[in-house]
């Protein structure tokens, strides 16, 4: 089996920044069409040029995930104008951290409605039309550590990425009859618009100092795991959850 996904189109959500971006340059590197989709169409728009200057092939698609309707559109999108994504990245997530006594109910909401809800909602839309046009595919969820294990503060993230897991296993469960594998990479840590500047605090310092590695990942740590996923070399593989944490799980 072979690790090549030239031409396959391939759509990365939340690619406006941090490991999205970057899975979104290494699929568009090793040949893939590319769909590059998140809010922010201004950095979608920049690194869709810089993937073009660099030799590859890349779309934006203006895509808010926790919006059906959004998704709908995106979709319609996509399939009508550049093909049916046989890779999608489900990679759109929002962190937020705070004492679970004072979340309130738009903290909880926001964060199901993005990291779980909308992962649900993308990965049906892609299945829908891979089953409409009887072709496989590979869906590849972004959870985390934190869905597998739990920190203080985390409880909304956690338990939306402890939800992705299981919707992992339920999606693979029922989605092999089509031909569409569905797994899920657990990061470790790795310094993104998300955690910007938490590795420099006296806590981050102190999470660091937990992983057994004693550094945290980069997001090119995380392309390994993406691509046995995303390709054939991993065409036995449904329901797994990858973690790449430098063994701190
Ligand atoms: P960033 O904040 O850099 O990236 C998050 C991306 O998600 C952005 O491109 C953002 O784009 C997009 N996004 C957020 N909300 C929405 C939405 N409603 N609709 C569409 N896109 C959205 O963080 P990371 O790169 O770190 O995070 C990427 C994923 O990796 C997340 O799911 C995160 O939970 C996960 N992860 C990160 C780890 C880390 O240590 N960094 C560890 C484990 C998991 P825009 O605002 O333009 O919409």
């Amino acid at each position: 089996k072979t690790f090549d996904i030239a031409g396959r189109v391939a759509l990365v959500t939340g690619a406006s920044s941090g490991l999205g971006e970057s899975f979104a340059r290494a699929l568009a590197k090793a040949g893939a069409v590319v769909v590059v989709a998140a809010r922010r169409e201004d950095r979608l728009a920049k690194l869709v040029a810089d993937i073009a200057a660099a030799g590859g092939t890349a779309h934006a698609v203006a895509l808010d995930v926790s919006d059906a309707k959004s998704v709908e559109a995106a979709f319609a999108k996509i399939v009508a104008t550049i093909g049916v994504p046989q890779i999608v990245v489900n990679n759109a997530g929002i962190g937020s951290a705070k004492p679970a006594i004072d979340l309130t109910e738009e903290d909880w909401r926001s964060m199901m409605a993005t990291n779980l809800d909308g992962a649900w909602r993308v990965a049906q839309a892609a299945a829908k039309a891979l089953v409409a046009a009887k072709k496989p595919g590979s869906i590849v969820n972004i959870a985390s550590i934190l869905g597998l294990r739990v920190a203080n503060n985390l409880a909304s993230y956690a338990t939306a990425k402890a939800g992705l897991v299981q919707l992992t296993k339920a999606l693979a469960l029922e989605w092999a009859r089509y031909g569409i594998r569905v797994n899920a990479i657990a990061p470790g840590y790795v310094e993104t618009e998300m955690n910007q500047g938490m590795f420099d605090t006296e806590a981050g310092q102190a999470l660091v100092k937990r992983v057994p590695m004693r550094r945290i990942g980069t997001a090119e740590e995380l392309h390994g795991a993406l691509f046995l996923l995303a390709s054939d070399a991993g065409s036995y593989m449904t329901g797994s959850v990858i973690t790449v944490d430098g063994g701190h799980s």
